[in-house]
């Protein structure tokens, strides 16, 4: 028998097939799509990858800001606590959780037994999510897969100075202009997430170890500028962007198991 979590965020859909003994079976990320097709389009390829069918899924849980969008789940919890969950089983030694997703991000404290002890979110202003990233990436051409290396080679960091992303672009499109080295705007770009989020995790305030979700996770300049930033050595678990479908599906097994007992 198998459960599932799956996370609808603003970006991405998520789910996680774990079997009872907590291994992971199968997970996938796909593009979010309009309202219930998210749900039910990841689970299918889900089962499908695996020769599965919904009878083998004895609970599923939802998660993420399109949770209410999953009807045939059978409860839902918050991010939050998936991602505190999901966190705790890759990487135990994690007191400090920061997730960077498309639309918000939150600096999560957590025990060490992966319950949730306090968190501060910023869901108001996009310059601290993957929202910014994407826009600047519009303006700049250069996939995200080549940031890491461009900010390890850059000289020095661009100062974007603008809060908020609309100035910020503008900014970024008037260096560009000025021909400053492309690495050096990607370089100053990933700081200045850096610097909205480490502000926003410093109030928590950080307990290492400290690690990074979401999607953002996989972006190796902003891991590096926000590691300097918190003056911490930042953790990056596997599959970081499904972090909170991997909590969810943590969940569903504690609740299968609940109600087998
Ligand atoms: P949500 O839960 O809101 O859908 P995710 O946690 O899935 O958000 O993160 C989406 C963000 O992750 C995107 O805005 C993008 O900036 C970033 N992202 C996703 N995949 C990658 C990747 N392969 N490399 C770098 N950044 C990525």
């Amino acid at each position: 028998m198998y459960v599932t979590g799956i996370d609808i965020g603003s970006v991405a859909s998520k789910i996680v097939i774990l079997d009872e003994e907590r291994d992971v079976i199968n997970y996938v990320v796909m593009p979010a799509l309009p309202s219930e097709e998210s749900a039910s389009t990841v689970f299918s390829k889900a089962l499908e990858d695996k020769s599965l069918s919904r009878k083998d899924v004895a609970y599923i849980v939802a998660t993420g800001y399109g949770r209410v969008n999953v009807p045939f789940a059978n409860k839902m919890y918050t991010e939050i606590l998936c991602h505190a969950m999901g966190i705790n089983y890759l990487l135990p030694s994690v007191r400090t959780v920061i997730d960077i997703g498309g639309q918000d991000s939150k600096a999560i404290k957590i025990s060490n037994y992966g319950r949730v002890e306090n968190f501060i979110m910023n869901d108001k202003c996009a310059a601290g999510t993957g929202r910014f990233l994407e826009v600047m990436q519009g303006v700049l051409g250069v996939e995200f897969s080549k940031w890491g290396d461009l900010v390890a080679k850059a000289k020095s960091t661009a100062s974007i100075s603008s809060v908020c992303t609309v100035f910020a672009e503008s900014e970024v499109i008037s260096k560009v202009t000025q021909k400053v080295p492309l690495e050096e705007i990607i370089a100053g770009v990933c700081e200045s997430i850096a610097i909205r989020v480490s502000q926003l995790a410093k109030r928590l305030p950080i307990e290492r170890d400290v690690c990074l979700t979401g999607g953002v996770a996989y972006n190796k300049g902003v891991v590096q500028k926000l590691g300097e930033s918190l003056g911490v050595e930042l953790l990056v678990a596997e599959i970081p962007q499904s972090t909170g479908a991997l909590g969810a599906a943590l969940m569903a097994l504690r609740n299968y198991k609940a109600l087998k007992n």
